[in-house]
């Protein structure tokens, strides 16, 4: 087993930040009010996810951390629209390549438990003290996969690489108080938010202020969010995140509708900043494209081009009052 765990673990898991959105995402699915996450080395040498939801009880511990567990919806429809990811993979995942220790204290329960799984190897369940909710700290990430060790960048990138999604991550969920520390240093520590307030934390409130509401319906999918106006720009499209469902995604279909969307009215080499979330019913999506990099296919391409491109260019026209 431990074979299989370490080749998957290599599909899963490609760097640090692909273990940070994993455990980002199983405190969001756990119902989480307040996530804190920190970051040292580059989440090289270690992660830790703290979260508030609804814990882990001892006797599903070891099987959490199990190849293909999941105690989440087995309705492939309810799943899509829960969760982006492949199921039951992550922690076995991360647990084949690192020293994950997970512990967890389920709501209305007066003591937590501690599972350690090293290199695939799965420790006994421990008693311990700790508050309500969930705990996951990886440390020596892909000390067991050294091959997946040589493909990583500078501490600095895999670093910068983390905050992103973790920045992207909050950002999709607002109503999340969130705190990010790397190295010791808080980059951010943010309390339960509407969107707009959680973009001005995470762009600037100037900019934030600047930003056009957007909103839009075609059929069954619906657009909202916020978007600069044509004199609003900046030199990189860091600006820009894309919420699917509510969750984050990097998609070039969408990135594309925004870059034609601003085509003509923003200088070459500008971008322009966008936070935009896109509700799509999850039967129009196929999200199994490649999860570990929030990629998805939608079945009808061209009309979510139309709603984006169509929505924007209407909303820079007659920006609201
Ligand atoms: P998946 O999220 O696809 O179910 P994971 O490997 O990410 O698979 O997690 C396995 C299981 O561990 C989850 O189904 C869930 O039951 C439990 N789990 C993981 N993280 C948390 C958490 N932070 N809070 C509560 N339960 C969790
Ligand atoms: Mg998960």
């Amino acid at each position: 087993p431990a074979t299989i765990n370490r080749i998957a673990a290599g599909e899963v898991i490609e760097r640090p930040a692909a273990a940070v959105k994993e455990l980002v995402e199983n405190a969001l699915d756990a119902g989480a009010r307040r996530i804190a996450v920190g970051i040292e080395r580059g989440g090289i040498a270690r992660i830790e996810v703290k979260d508030d939801g609804c814990g882990i009880p001892e006797a599903e511990l070891e099987l959490a951390i199990t190849r293909h567990a999941t105690s989440k919806l087995t309705d492939e429809a309810l799943v899509r629209i829960a969760t982006l990811g492949f199921r039951g993979e992550a922690l076995p995942s991360i647990g084949a390549a690192a020293r994950l220790t997970l512990t967890s204290r389920p709501r209305g329960q007066d003591s937590a438990a501690r599972i350690i799984v090293a290199g695939g190897a799965v420790g006994a369940v421990m008693p311990v003290a700790g508050p309500a909710g969930t705990s996951a700290i990886v440390e020596d990430l892909f000390y067991a996969t050294p091959a997946r060790r040589k493909f990583l960048r500078s501490v600095a990138a895999e670093s910068s690489a983390c905050a992103d999604v973790v920045r992207h991550l909050a950002l999709a969920a607002a109503e999340v108080a969130f705190r990010l520390d790397i190295d010791g240093a808080t980059s951010f520590d943010l309390p339960a938010q509407d969107r707009q307030a959680r973009i001005a934390a995470l762009y600037g409130r100037g900019d934030a202020q600047a930003m056009i509401a957007l909103d839009a319906v075609r059929e069954d999918v619906t657009l909202s969010g916020f978007i600069s106006p044509a004199s609003l720009t900046r030199a990189s499209a860091r600006h820009q995140h894309m919420m699917v469902n509510a969750r984050p995604v990097r998609d070039p279909l969408l990135r594309m509708a925004l870059r034609v969307a601003y085509r003509e009215i923003i200088p070459a080499g500008r971008h322009p900043l966008a936070a935009l979330w896109l509700e799509i019913p999850p039967e129009s999506l196929d999200v199994n494209v490649h999860p570990a990099k929030s990629e998805l296919r939608f079945a009808a391409p061209e009309a979510i081009r139309s709603l984006v491109i169509g929505a924007i260019q209407r909303h820079l026209a007659t920006p609201a009052a």
